[in-house]
């Protein structure tokens, strides 16, 4: 063979082991990436088998199900990642099995108060609601922050106005409080729901809603509705929604420093999700809890250090699942 046949050639070569080297997921598979993606989790917790009837363990799974259903409508249909994080958690809010509006657990006072937040990773755009006791679907009112006001968080009362004016439905605290939260007032009971997408356009965003922990004192604040704890989209790194012991998210801000792991250490997804989770939060501070995470790539995790969390994902290539248990 001549020079100028090798040239080329040694070429073509080398783009196709560069170009398969860089579409490698976590796994190091060289699967090609999905158009869409979609990840939800009901929280994490100390959920076991024999916590959890089998009849309830159905309930979840429907209602994780239908969840994935609605997000991925939206994923299929070209729509965005925003706009289908915010329709699985609608479905999760509106059902009382989950700690987030209706169902949500109860404060020391037994009142409830509901905290949320939504990530554009396009553009850093964000919007979070806390502390709210009216706003039907906190995830709408934390949206219209991010889309109609000029800034990220709004707060109690305020946040309460804030989402009338903005023609969303304001209830009375008897639609949020269940009587299965009244009974379990005194225990310690945690929870979010959340959810992550990657849309056609490679477009991530990321969105979580909560009661928050039950038994907080009156006006506690979780990581949930704090951008870059509970919630955090970039699309140069990662979309992530948390829960767990939300002091200790805060704390470590723990959604953007995967985020800042990945893009200045260049961890995977999955190393600096594994990394906060285990050597972080529960190796430091003995703290509980777990996220969903997908990178620009279509690589997704879904990490708990507990022993369960109710979780799902879906994707353009047609696999899909729903788990509850490690
Ligand atoms: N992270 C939530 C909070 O601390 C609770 C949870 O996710 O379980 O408010």
């Amino acid at each position: 063979m001549k020079l100028f046949q090798i040239i080329p050639l040694a070429f073509l070569i080398f783009s196709f082991i560069f170009h398969s080297c860089n579409n490698k997921n976590e796994a190091g598979s060289n699967n090609p990436k999905p158009d869409y993606v979609l990840v939800i989790h009901g929280g994490a917790g100390a959920i076991s088998p024999t916590g959890l009837t089998s009849d309830l363990q159905q309930q979840y799974r429907h209602s994780l199900n239908a969840a994935l259903s609605a997000g991925e409508k939206v994923l299929k249909s070209g729509g965005s990642a925003t706009k289908a994080v915010i329709s699985s958690i609608l479905i999760m809010e509106d059902d009382s099995l989950f700690n987030s509006a209706r169902g949500a657990v109860l404060t020391k006072n037994g009142h409830v108060e509901l905290d949320a937040s939504i990530m554009d990773g396009q553009d850093h755009n964000a919007g979070a609601v806390a502390g709210v006791k009216h706003t039907k679907n906190p995830i709408l009112a934390a949206y219209k922050v991010m889309a109609n006001s000029d800034h990220v968080m709004l707060s109690g009362k305020g946040a309460d106005r804030f989402a009338v004016l903005q023609g969303l439905d304001s209830v009375s605290q008897d639609y949020f409080i269940t009587q299965r939260r009244l009974l379990q007032l005194k225990n310690n009971i945690k929870g979010t729901v959340g959810a992550v997408a990657l849309d056609k356009n490679g477009k991530l965003a990321a969105g979580t809603s909560t009661g928050g922990m039950s038994m907080k004192k009156w006006g506690r604040i979780g990581d949930s509705p704090v951008i870059g704890a509970g919630t955090w989209a970039d699309n140069r790194s990662c979309a992530i929604s948390a829960t767990g012991h939300g002091e200790f998210f805060i704390r470590n801000v723990v959604a953007h420093d995967i985020h800042a792991r990945m893009l200045y250490m260049n961890q995977t997804l999955e190393e600096a999700s594994k990394t906060v989770i285990y050597d972080i939060l529960l190796e430091k501070y003995n703290a509980d809890g777990g996220l969903i995470g997908i990178d620009h790539h279509g690589n997704m995790i879904m990490e708990f250090n507990t022993s369960g969390m109710f979780r799902g994902y879906t994707k353009s290539t047609g696999e899909t699942e729903v788990r509850i248990f490690k």
